[in-house]
């Protein structure tokens, strides 16, 4: 590549990393309508996100700027993706980056398949008051922190992310269905991708042109899926309550792993089971480290810990200031 290139990529991470920085990446995912309503195609470079979260870049959540600062930059930020002609070949790319979007992306990309999240609003979780049964929170949790840790959860794990709706999939070549798919998004460039997860709970649309078996129920289209979310259209996957699964955040959070593993499982990715273990568990016994295993020593299990603990504690250190967002039809004034 030549140095010109090479130093305008760096410069791009750059850029990406100091917006990062500033908070507005988590704002604009906060859902918060003012902000949302900027279309923004920001592409987190995975090396940049990973390293702007430990240091507590997207965490610290700065006051948001107003909407007009926020689609200038998003403006920036487009037109620099743009010259650069940045739009790998995904080998995941999921619609919904609510609960079972989240928790898909967090196995493919920690099984280290290239995973992007394109997401065109907020989750219907963040109409929740008080998050009571979702394991781990004995007195329950307010659900937009719940959403906003998985989200640094996905970064961590090397998940990119894109806001906006996606409004069509396509097979890439009709003659080569190994070819992959096409997505369009409102107003963004198109995106390639190997596989496809359909997380977008209420909305289905953009997967007419697959033909992938939709369900109308009432109002709502719901995906017909198999045990392991695969639609009728090799590649294409559906999770959460899009796939006809209770509404309920922990299903969804599990059904969205169960297709993200299958998703792992369908490609080429050497998989056994996504586990952190102890030193010794496997190699004790003779054994190699199975891939998507982990052994640690103590140090490394103390050190993880103590940043786990670090996370939560500085995540739980104050109240959010977001309410829940209310349901369309009913006027707060
Ligand atoms: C008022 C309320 C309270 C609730 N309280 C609880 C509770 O206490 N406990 C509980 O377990 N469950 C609760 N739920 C249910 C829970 O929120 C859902 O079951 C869960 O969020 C479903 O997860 P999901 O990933 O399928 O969908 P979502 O979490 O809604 O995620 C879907 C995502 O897809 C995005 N999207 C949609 N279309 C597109 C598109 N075309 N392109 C790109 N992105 C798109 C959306 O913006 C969204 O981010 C509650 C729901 C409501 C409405």
């Amino acid at each position: 590549m030549p140095l010109a290139a090479l130093s305008r990529l760096a410069l791009l991470g750059r850029f990406f990393g100091s917006i990062c920085r500033t908070g507005w990446c988590c704002s604009l995912w906060s859902g918060n309508s003012s902000q949302s309503s900027e279309r923004c195609s920001l592409v987190w470079l995975s090396s940049v996100t990973r390293s702007s979260t430990r240091d507590g870049g997207c965490q610290n959540r700065l006051p948001v700027p107003d909407g007009t600062n926020v689609g200038r930059q998003c403006r920036e930020v487009n037109v620099l993706v743009s010259e650069t002609k940045r739009r790998p070949m995904r080998d995941v790319c999921i619609v919904g980056g609510g609960v079972s979007g989240l928790a898909a992306s967090i196995y493919t990309a920690r099984a280290g398949l290239d995973t992007l999240i394109v997401d065109g609003g907020e989750s219907i979780l963040a109409r929740n008051a008080s998050l009571e049964n979702y394991p781990g929170f004995p007195d329950g949790v307010d659900a937009r922190r719940h959403l906003e840790l998985a989200r640094e959860q996905a970064r961590n794990a090397g998940v990119a992310f894109e806001l906006g709706r996606v409004t069509s999939v396509e097979l890439r070549d009709e003659d080569d269905l190994e070819a992959g798919f096409v997505l369009e998004t409102e107003g963004g460039d198109p995106l390639s991708t190997r596989r496809v997860i359909a997380a977008s709970w209420s909305d289905s649309e953009y997967l007419v042109p697959l033909d992938v078996g939709r369900i109308q129920r009432g109002s709502k289209h719901f995906v017909s899926v198999d045990d392991g979310g695969r639609t009728a259209v090799d590649g294409v996957y559906a999770a959460g309550r899009i796939a006809g699964e209770p509404h309920q955040a922990i299903v969804a959070a599990g059904h969205g792993a169960k297709v993200g593993l299958a998703a792992i499982h369908d490609s080429d990715a050497n998989f056994y089971h996504d586990w952190v273990v102890p030193e010794g568990y496997f190699t004790g016994r003779g054994r190699d480290v199975p891939p998507g295993c982990e052994e640690i020593d103590d140090d490394e299990r103390r050190e993880r810990d103590e940043r786990a603990r670090e996370t939560i504690l500085e995540a739980f250190a104050e109240p959010l200031e977001e309410r829940p967002t209310m349901h369309p039809s009913v006027d707060r004034d």
